[in-house]
């Protein structure tokens, strides 16, 4: 039997240092677990167009479309900002997202108990906090046509169009459920159906889906009710879903709920292919970090988390997926801080091998 594959996609930034640290914890499941993955690597970004003139050269979209998974670190900084639109990096990053038809973004918000003092809201309304939103990438109002801005009479008008067809609105859904039978089986979706038309269908078609899922607990929310309720108590959430603009600024808002932006991963899900596994792409939330890029500062967590996602949802690990949450639970309660971690007590943050290591030691101690 054939090893499972991986791209990796380092990227910009401090995304190869990330990265390095991702790769001893893959090594480490090889070697230690007997989990082995046929990994390459190749260029995105900023880094490919250095190299090819384009943010994702052919060769490597096509090796992202035969992958069982991609892992991508992240892409852009101010040496590209000068640069066509159509040549930036970041479009490299949406060409992988449109061509693999990653429709469903998983975006976690989970508050590791070590970090809850780094929270906005209160300790109590935070620590434990594990909750899944599942935002539809690939249309509504980001996409829908007619878009411009149009000449009408004396002034100008902005036009974007929200439009879901009921298979959008259904296997975003289908993807939503599957999540809640793996986890506390309790799903949300939130629209704006008291508004919307495109509201009234979305609850329409998530009713119809939820008939297939019979264990979960459907329920329904106003996108603005869910805004107030995420921040007032976010633990009665387990999986929310919902359209591609509410989730953009849901997802944002349940994240920041549980600190730094270097602990936060994510995955896009696409259909599956044809070994059974969606089409797949892993990546932390945060951006190329220029500002403290080849540094040694970056927090590698986001990433590795990501590479958890991956475990768990590309490869049927969850158990080992598990493990390595469990190691990086362990590293924080033992005080162990990147720089974007330290409280204002102070103290010596590691850096970013420092926490791969640690991470590792700790992955060790779990055996
Ligand atoms: P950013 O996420 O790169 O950085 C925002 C702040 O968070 C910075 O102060 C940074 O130092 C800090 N930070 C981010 N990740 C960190 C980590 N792992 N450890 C410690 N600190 C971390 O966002 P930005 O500064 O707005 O964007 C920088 C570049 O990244 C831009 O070119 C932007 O277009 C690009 N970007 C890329 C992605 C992506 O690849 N998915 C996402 C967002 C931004």
């Amino acid at each position: 039997m054939t090893n499972p594959s991986l791209l990796i996609l380092p990227g910009d930034g401090i995304g190869p240092e990330v990265m390095a640290e991702v790769r001893k914890i893959i090594d480490w499941f090889g070697a230690k677990r007997g989990i082995v993955f046929d990994v390459s690597e190749d260029l995105v970004g900023g880094a490919a167009y250095d190299a090819h003139g384009t943010p994702l050269h052919d060769d490597t979209m096509a090796k992202a479309q035969a992958a069982d998974a991609v892992l991508l670190g992240a892409v852009g900084g101010p040496k590209y900002d000068a640069l066509d639109f159509s040549v930036k990096p970041e479009r490299g990053l949406l060409r992988l997202r449109k061509e693999m038809d990653l429709f469903s973004n998983l975006r976690p918000a989970q508050c590791f108990d070590a970090l809850s003092d780094f929270s906005s809201l209160k300790k109590d309304v935070v620590a434990g906090l594990d909750i899944m939103i599942v935002r539809e990438l690939t249309s509504g109002v980001y996409f829908g046509e007619p878009r411009g801005i149009f000449k009408e009479g004396n002034e100008r008008v902005g036009i974007n169009t929200q439009r879901y067809t009921e298979s959008e609105i259904a296997r975003v859904a289908r993807s939503a459920f599957e999540l809640a039978m793996r986890r506390d089986k309790k799903l949300c979706s939130m629209e704006k159906a008291n508004v919307m038309e495109s509201g009234i269908l979305w609850r329409e078609v998530v009713t119809e889906v939820s008939k297939e899922y019979p264990e979960v607990e459907l329920s329904h929310m106003y996108a603005d009710a869910g805004a107030m309720q995420l921040t007032r108590w976010p633990k009665q959430f387990d999986v929310i879903v919902t359209d591609n603009l509410f989730g953009d600024l849901l997802s944002d808002l349940a994240a920041m709920l549980t600190g730094s932006l270097g602990m936060l991963p994510s995955a896009s899900l696409g259909a599956p292919m044809a070994n059974g596994r969606p089409k797949a792409l892993y990546e932390p939330v945060h951006g190329s970090a220029p500002d403290i890029a080849g540094q040694g500062k970056a927090n590698p967590i986001a990433c590795i988390l990501s590479f958890a996602m991956a475990l768990r949802y590309s490869f049927d690990q969850g158990e080992e997926a598990a493990r390595l949450e469990a190691a990086i639970e362990h590293v924080l309660a033992d005080g162990v801080r990147t720089a974007d971690l330290m409280g204002p007590d102070g103290g010596t943050p590691v850096s970013t091998s420092g926490m791969g290591d640690a991470i590792l030691a700790a992955l060790d101690a779990s055996l």
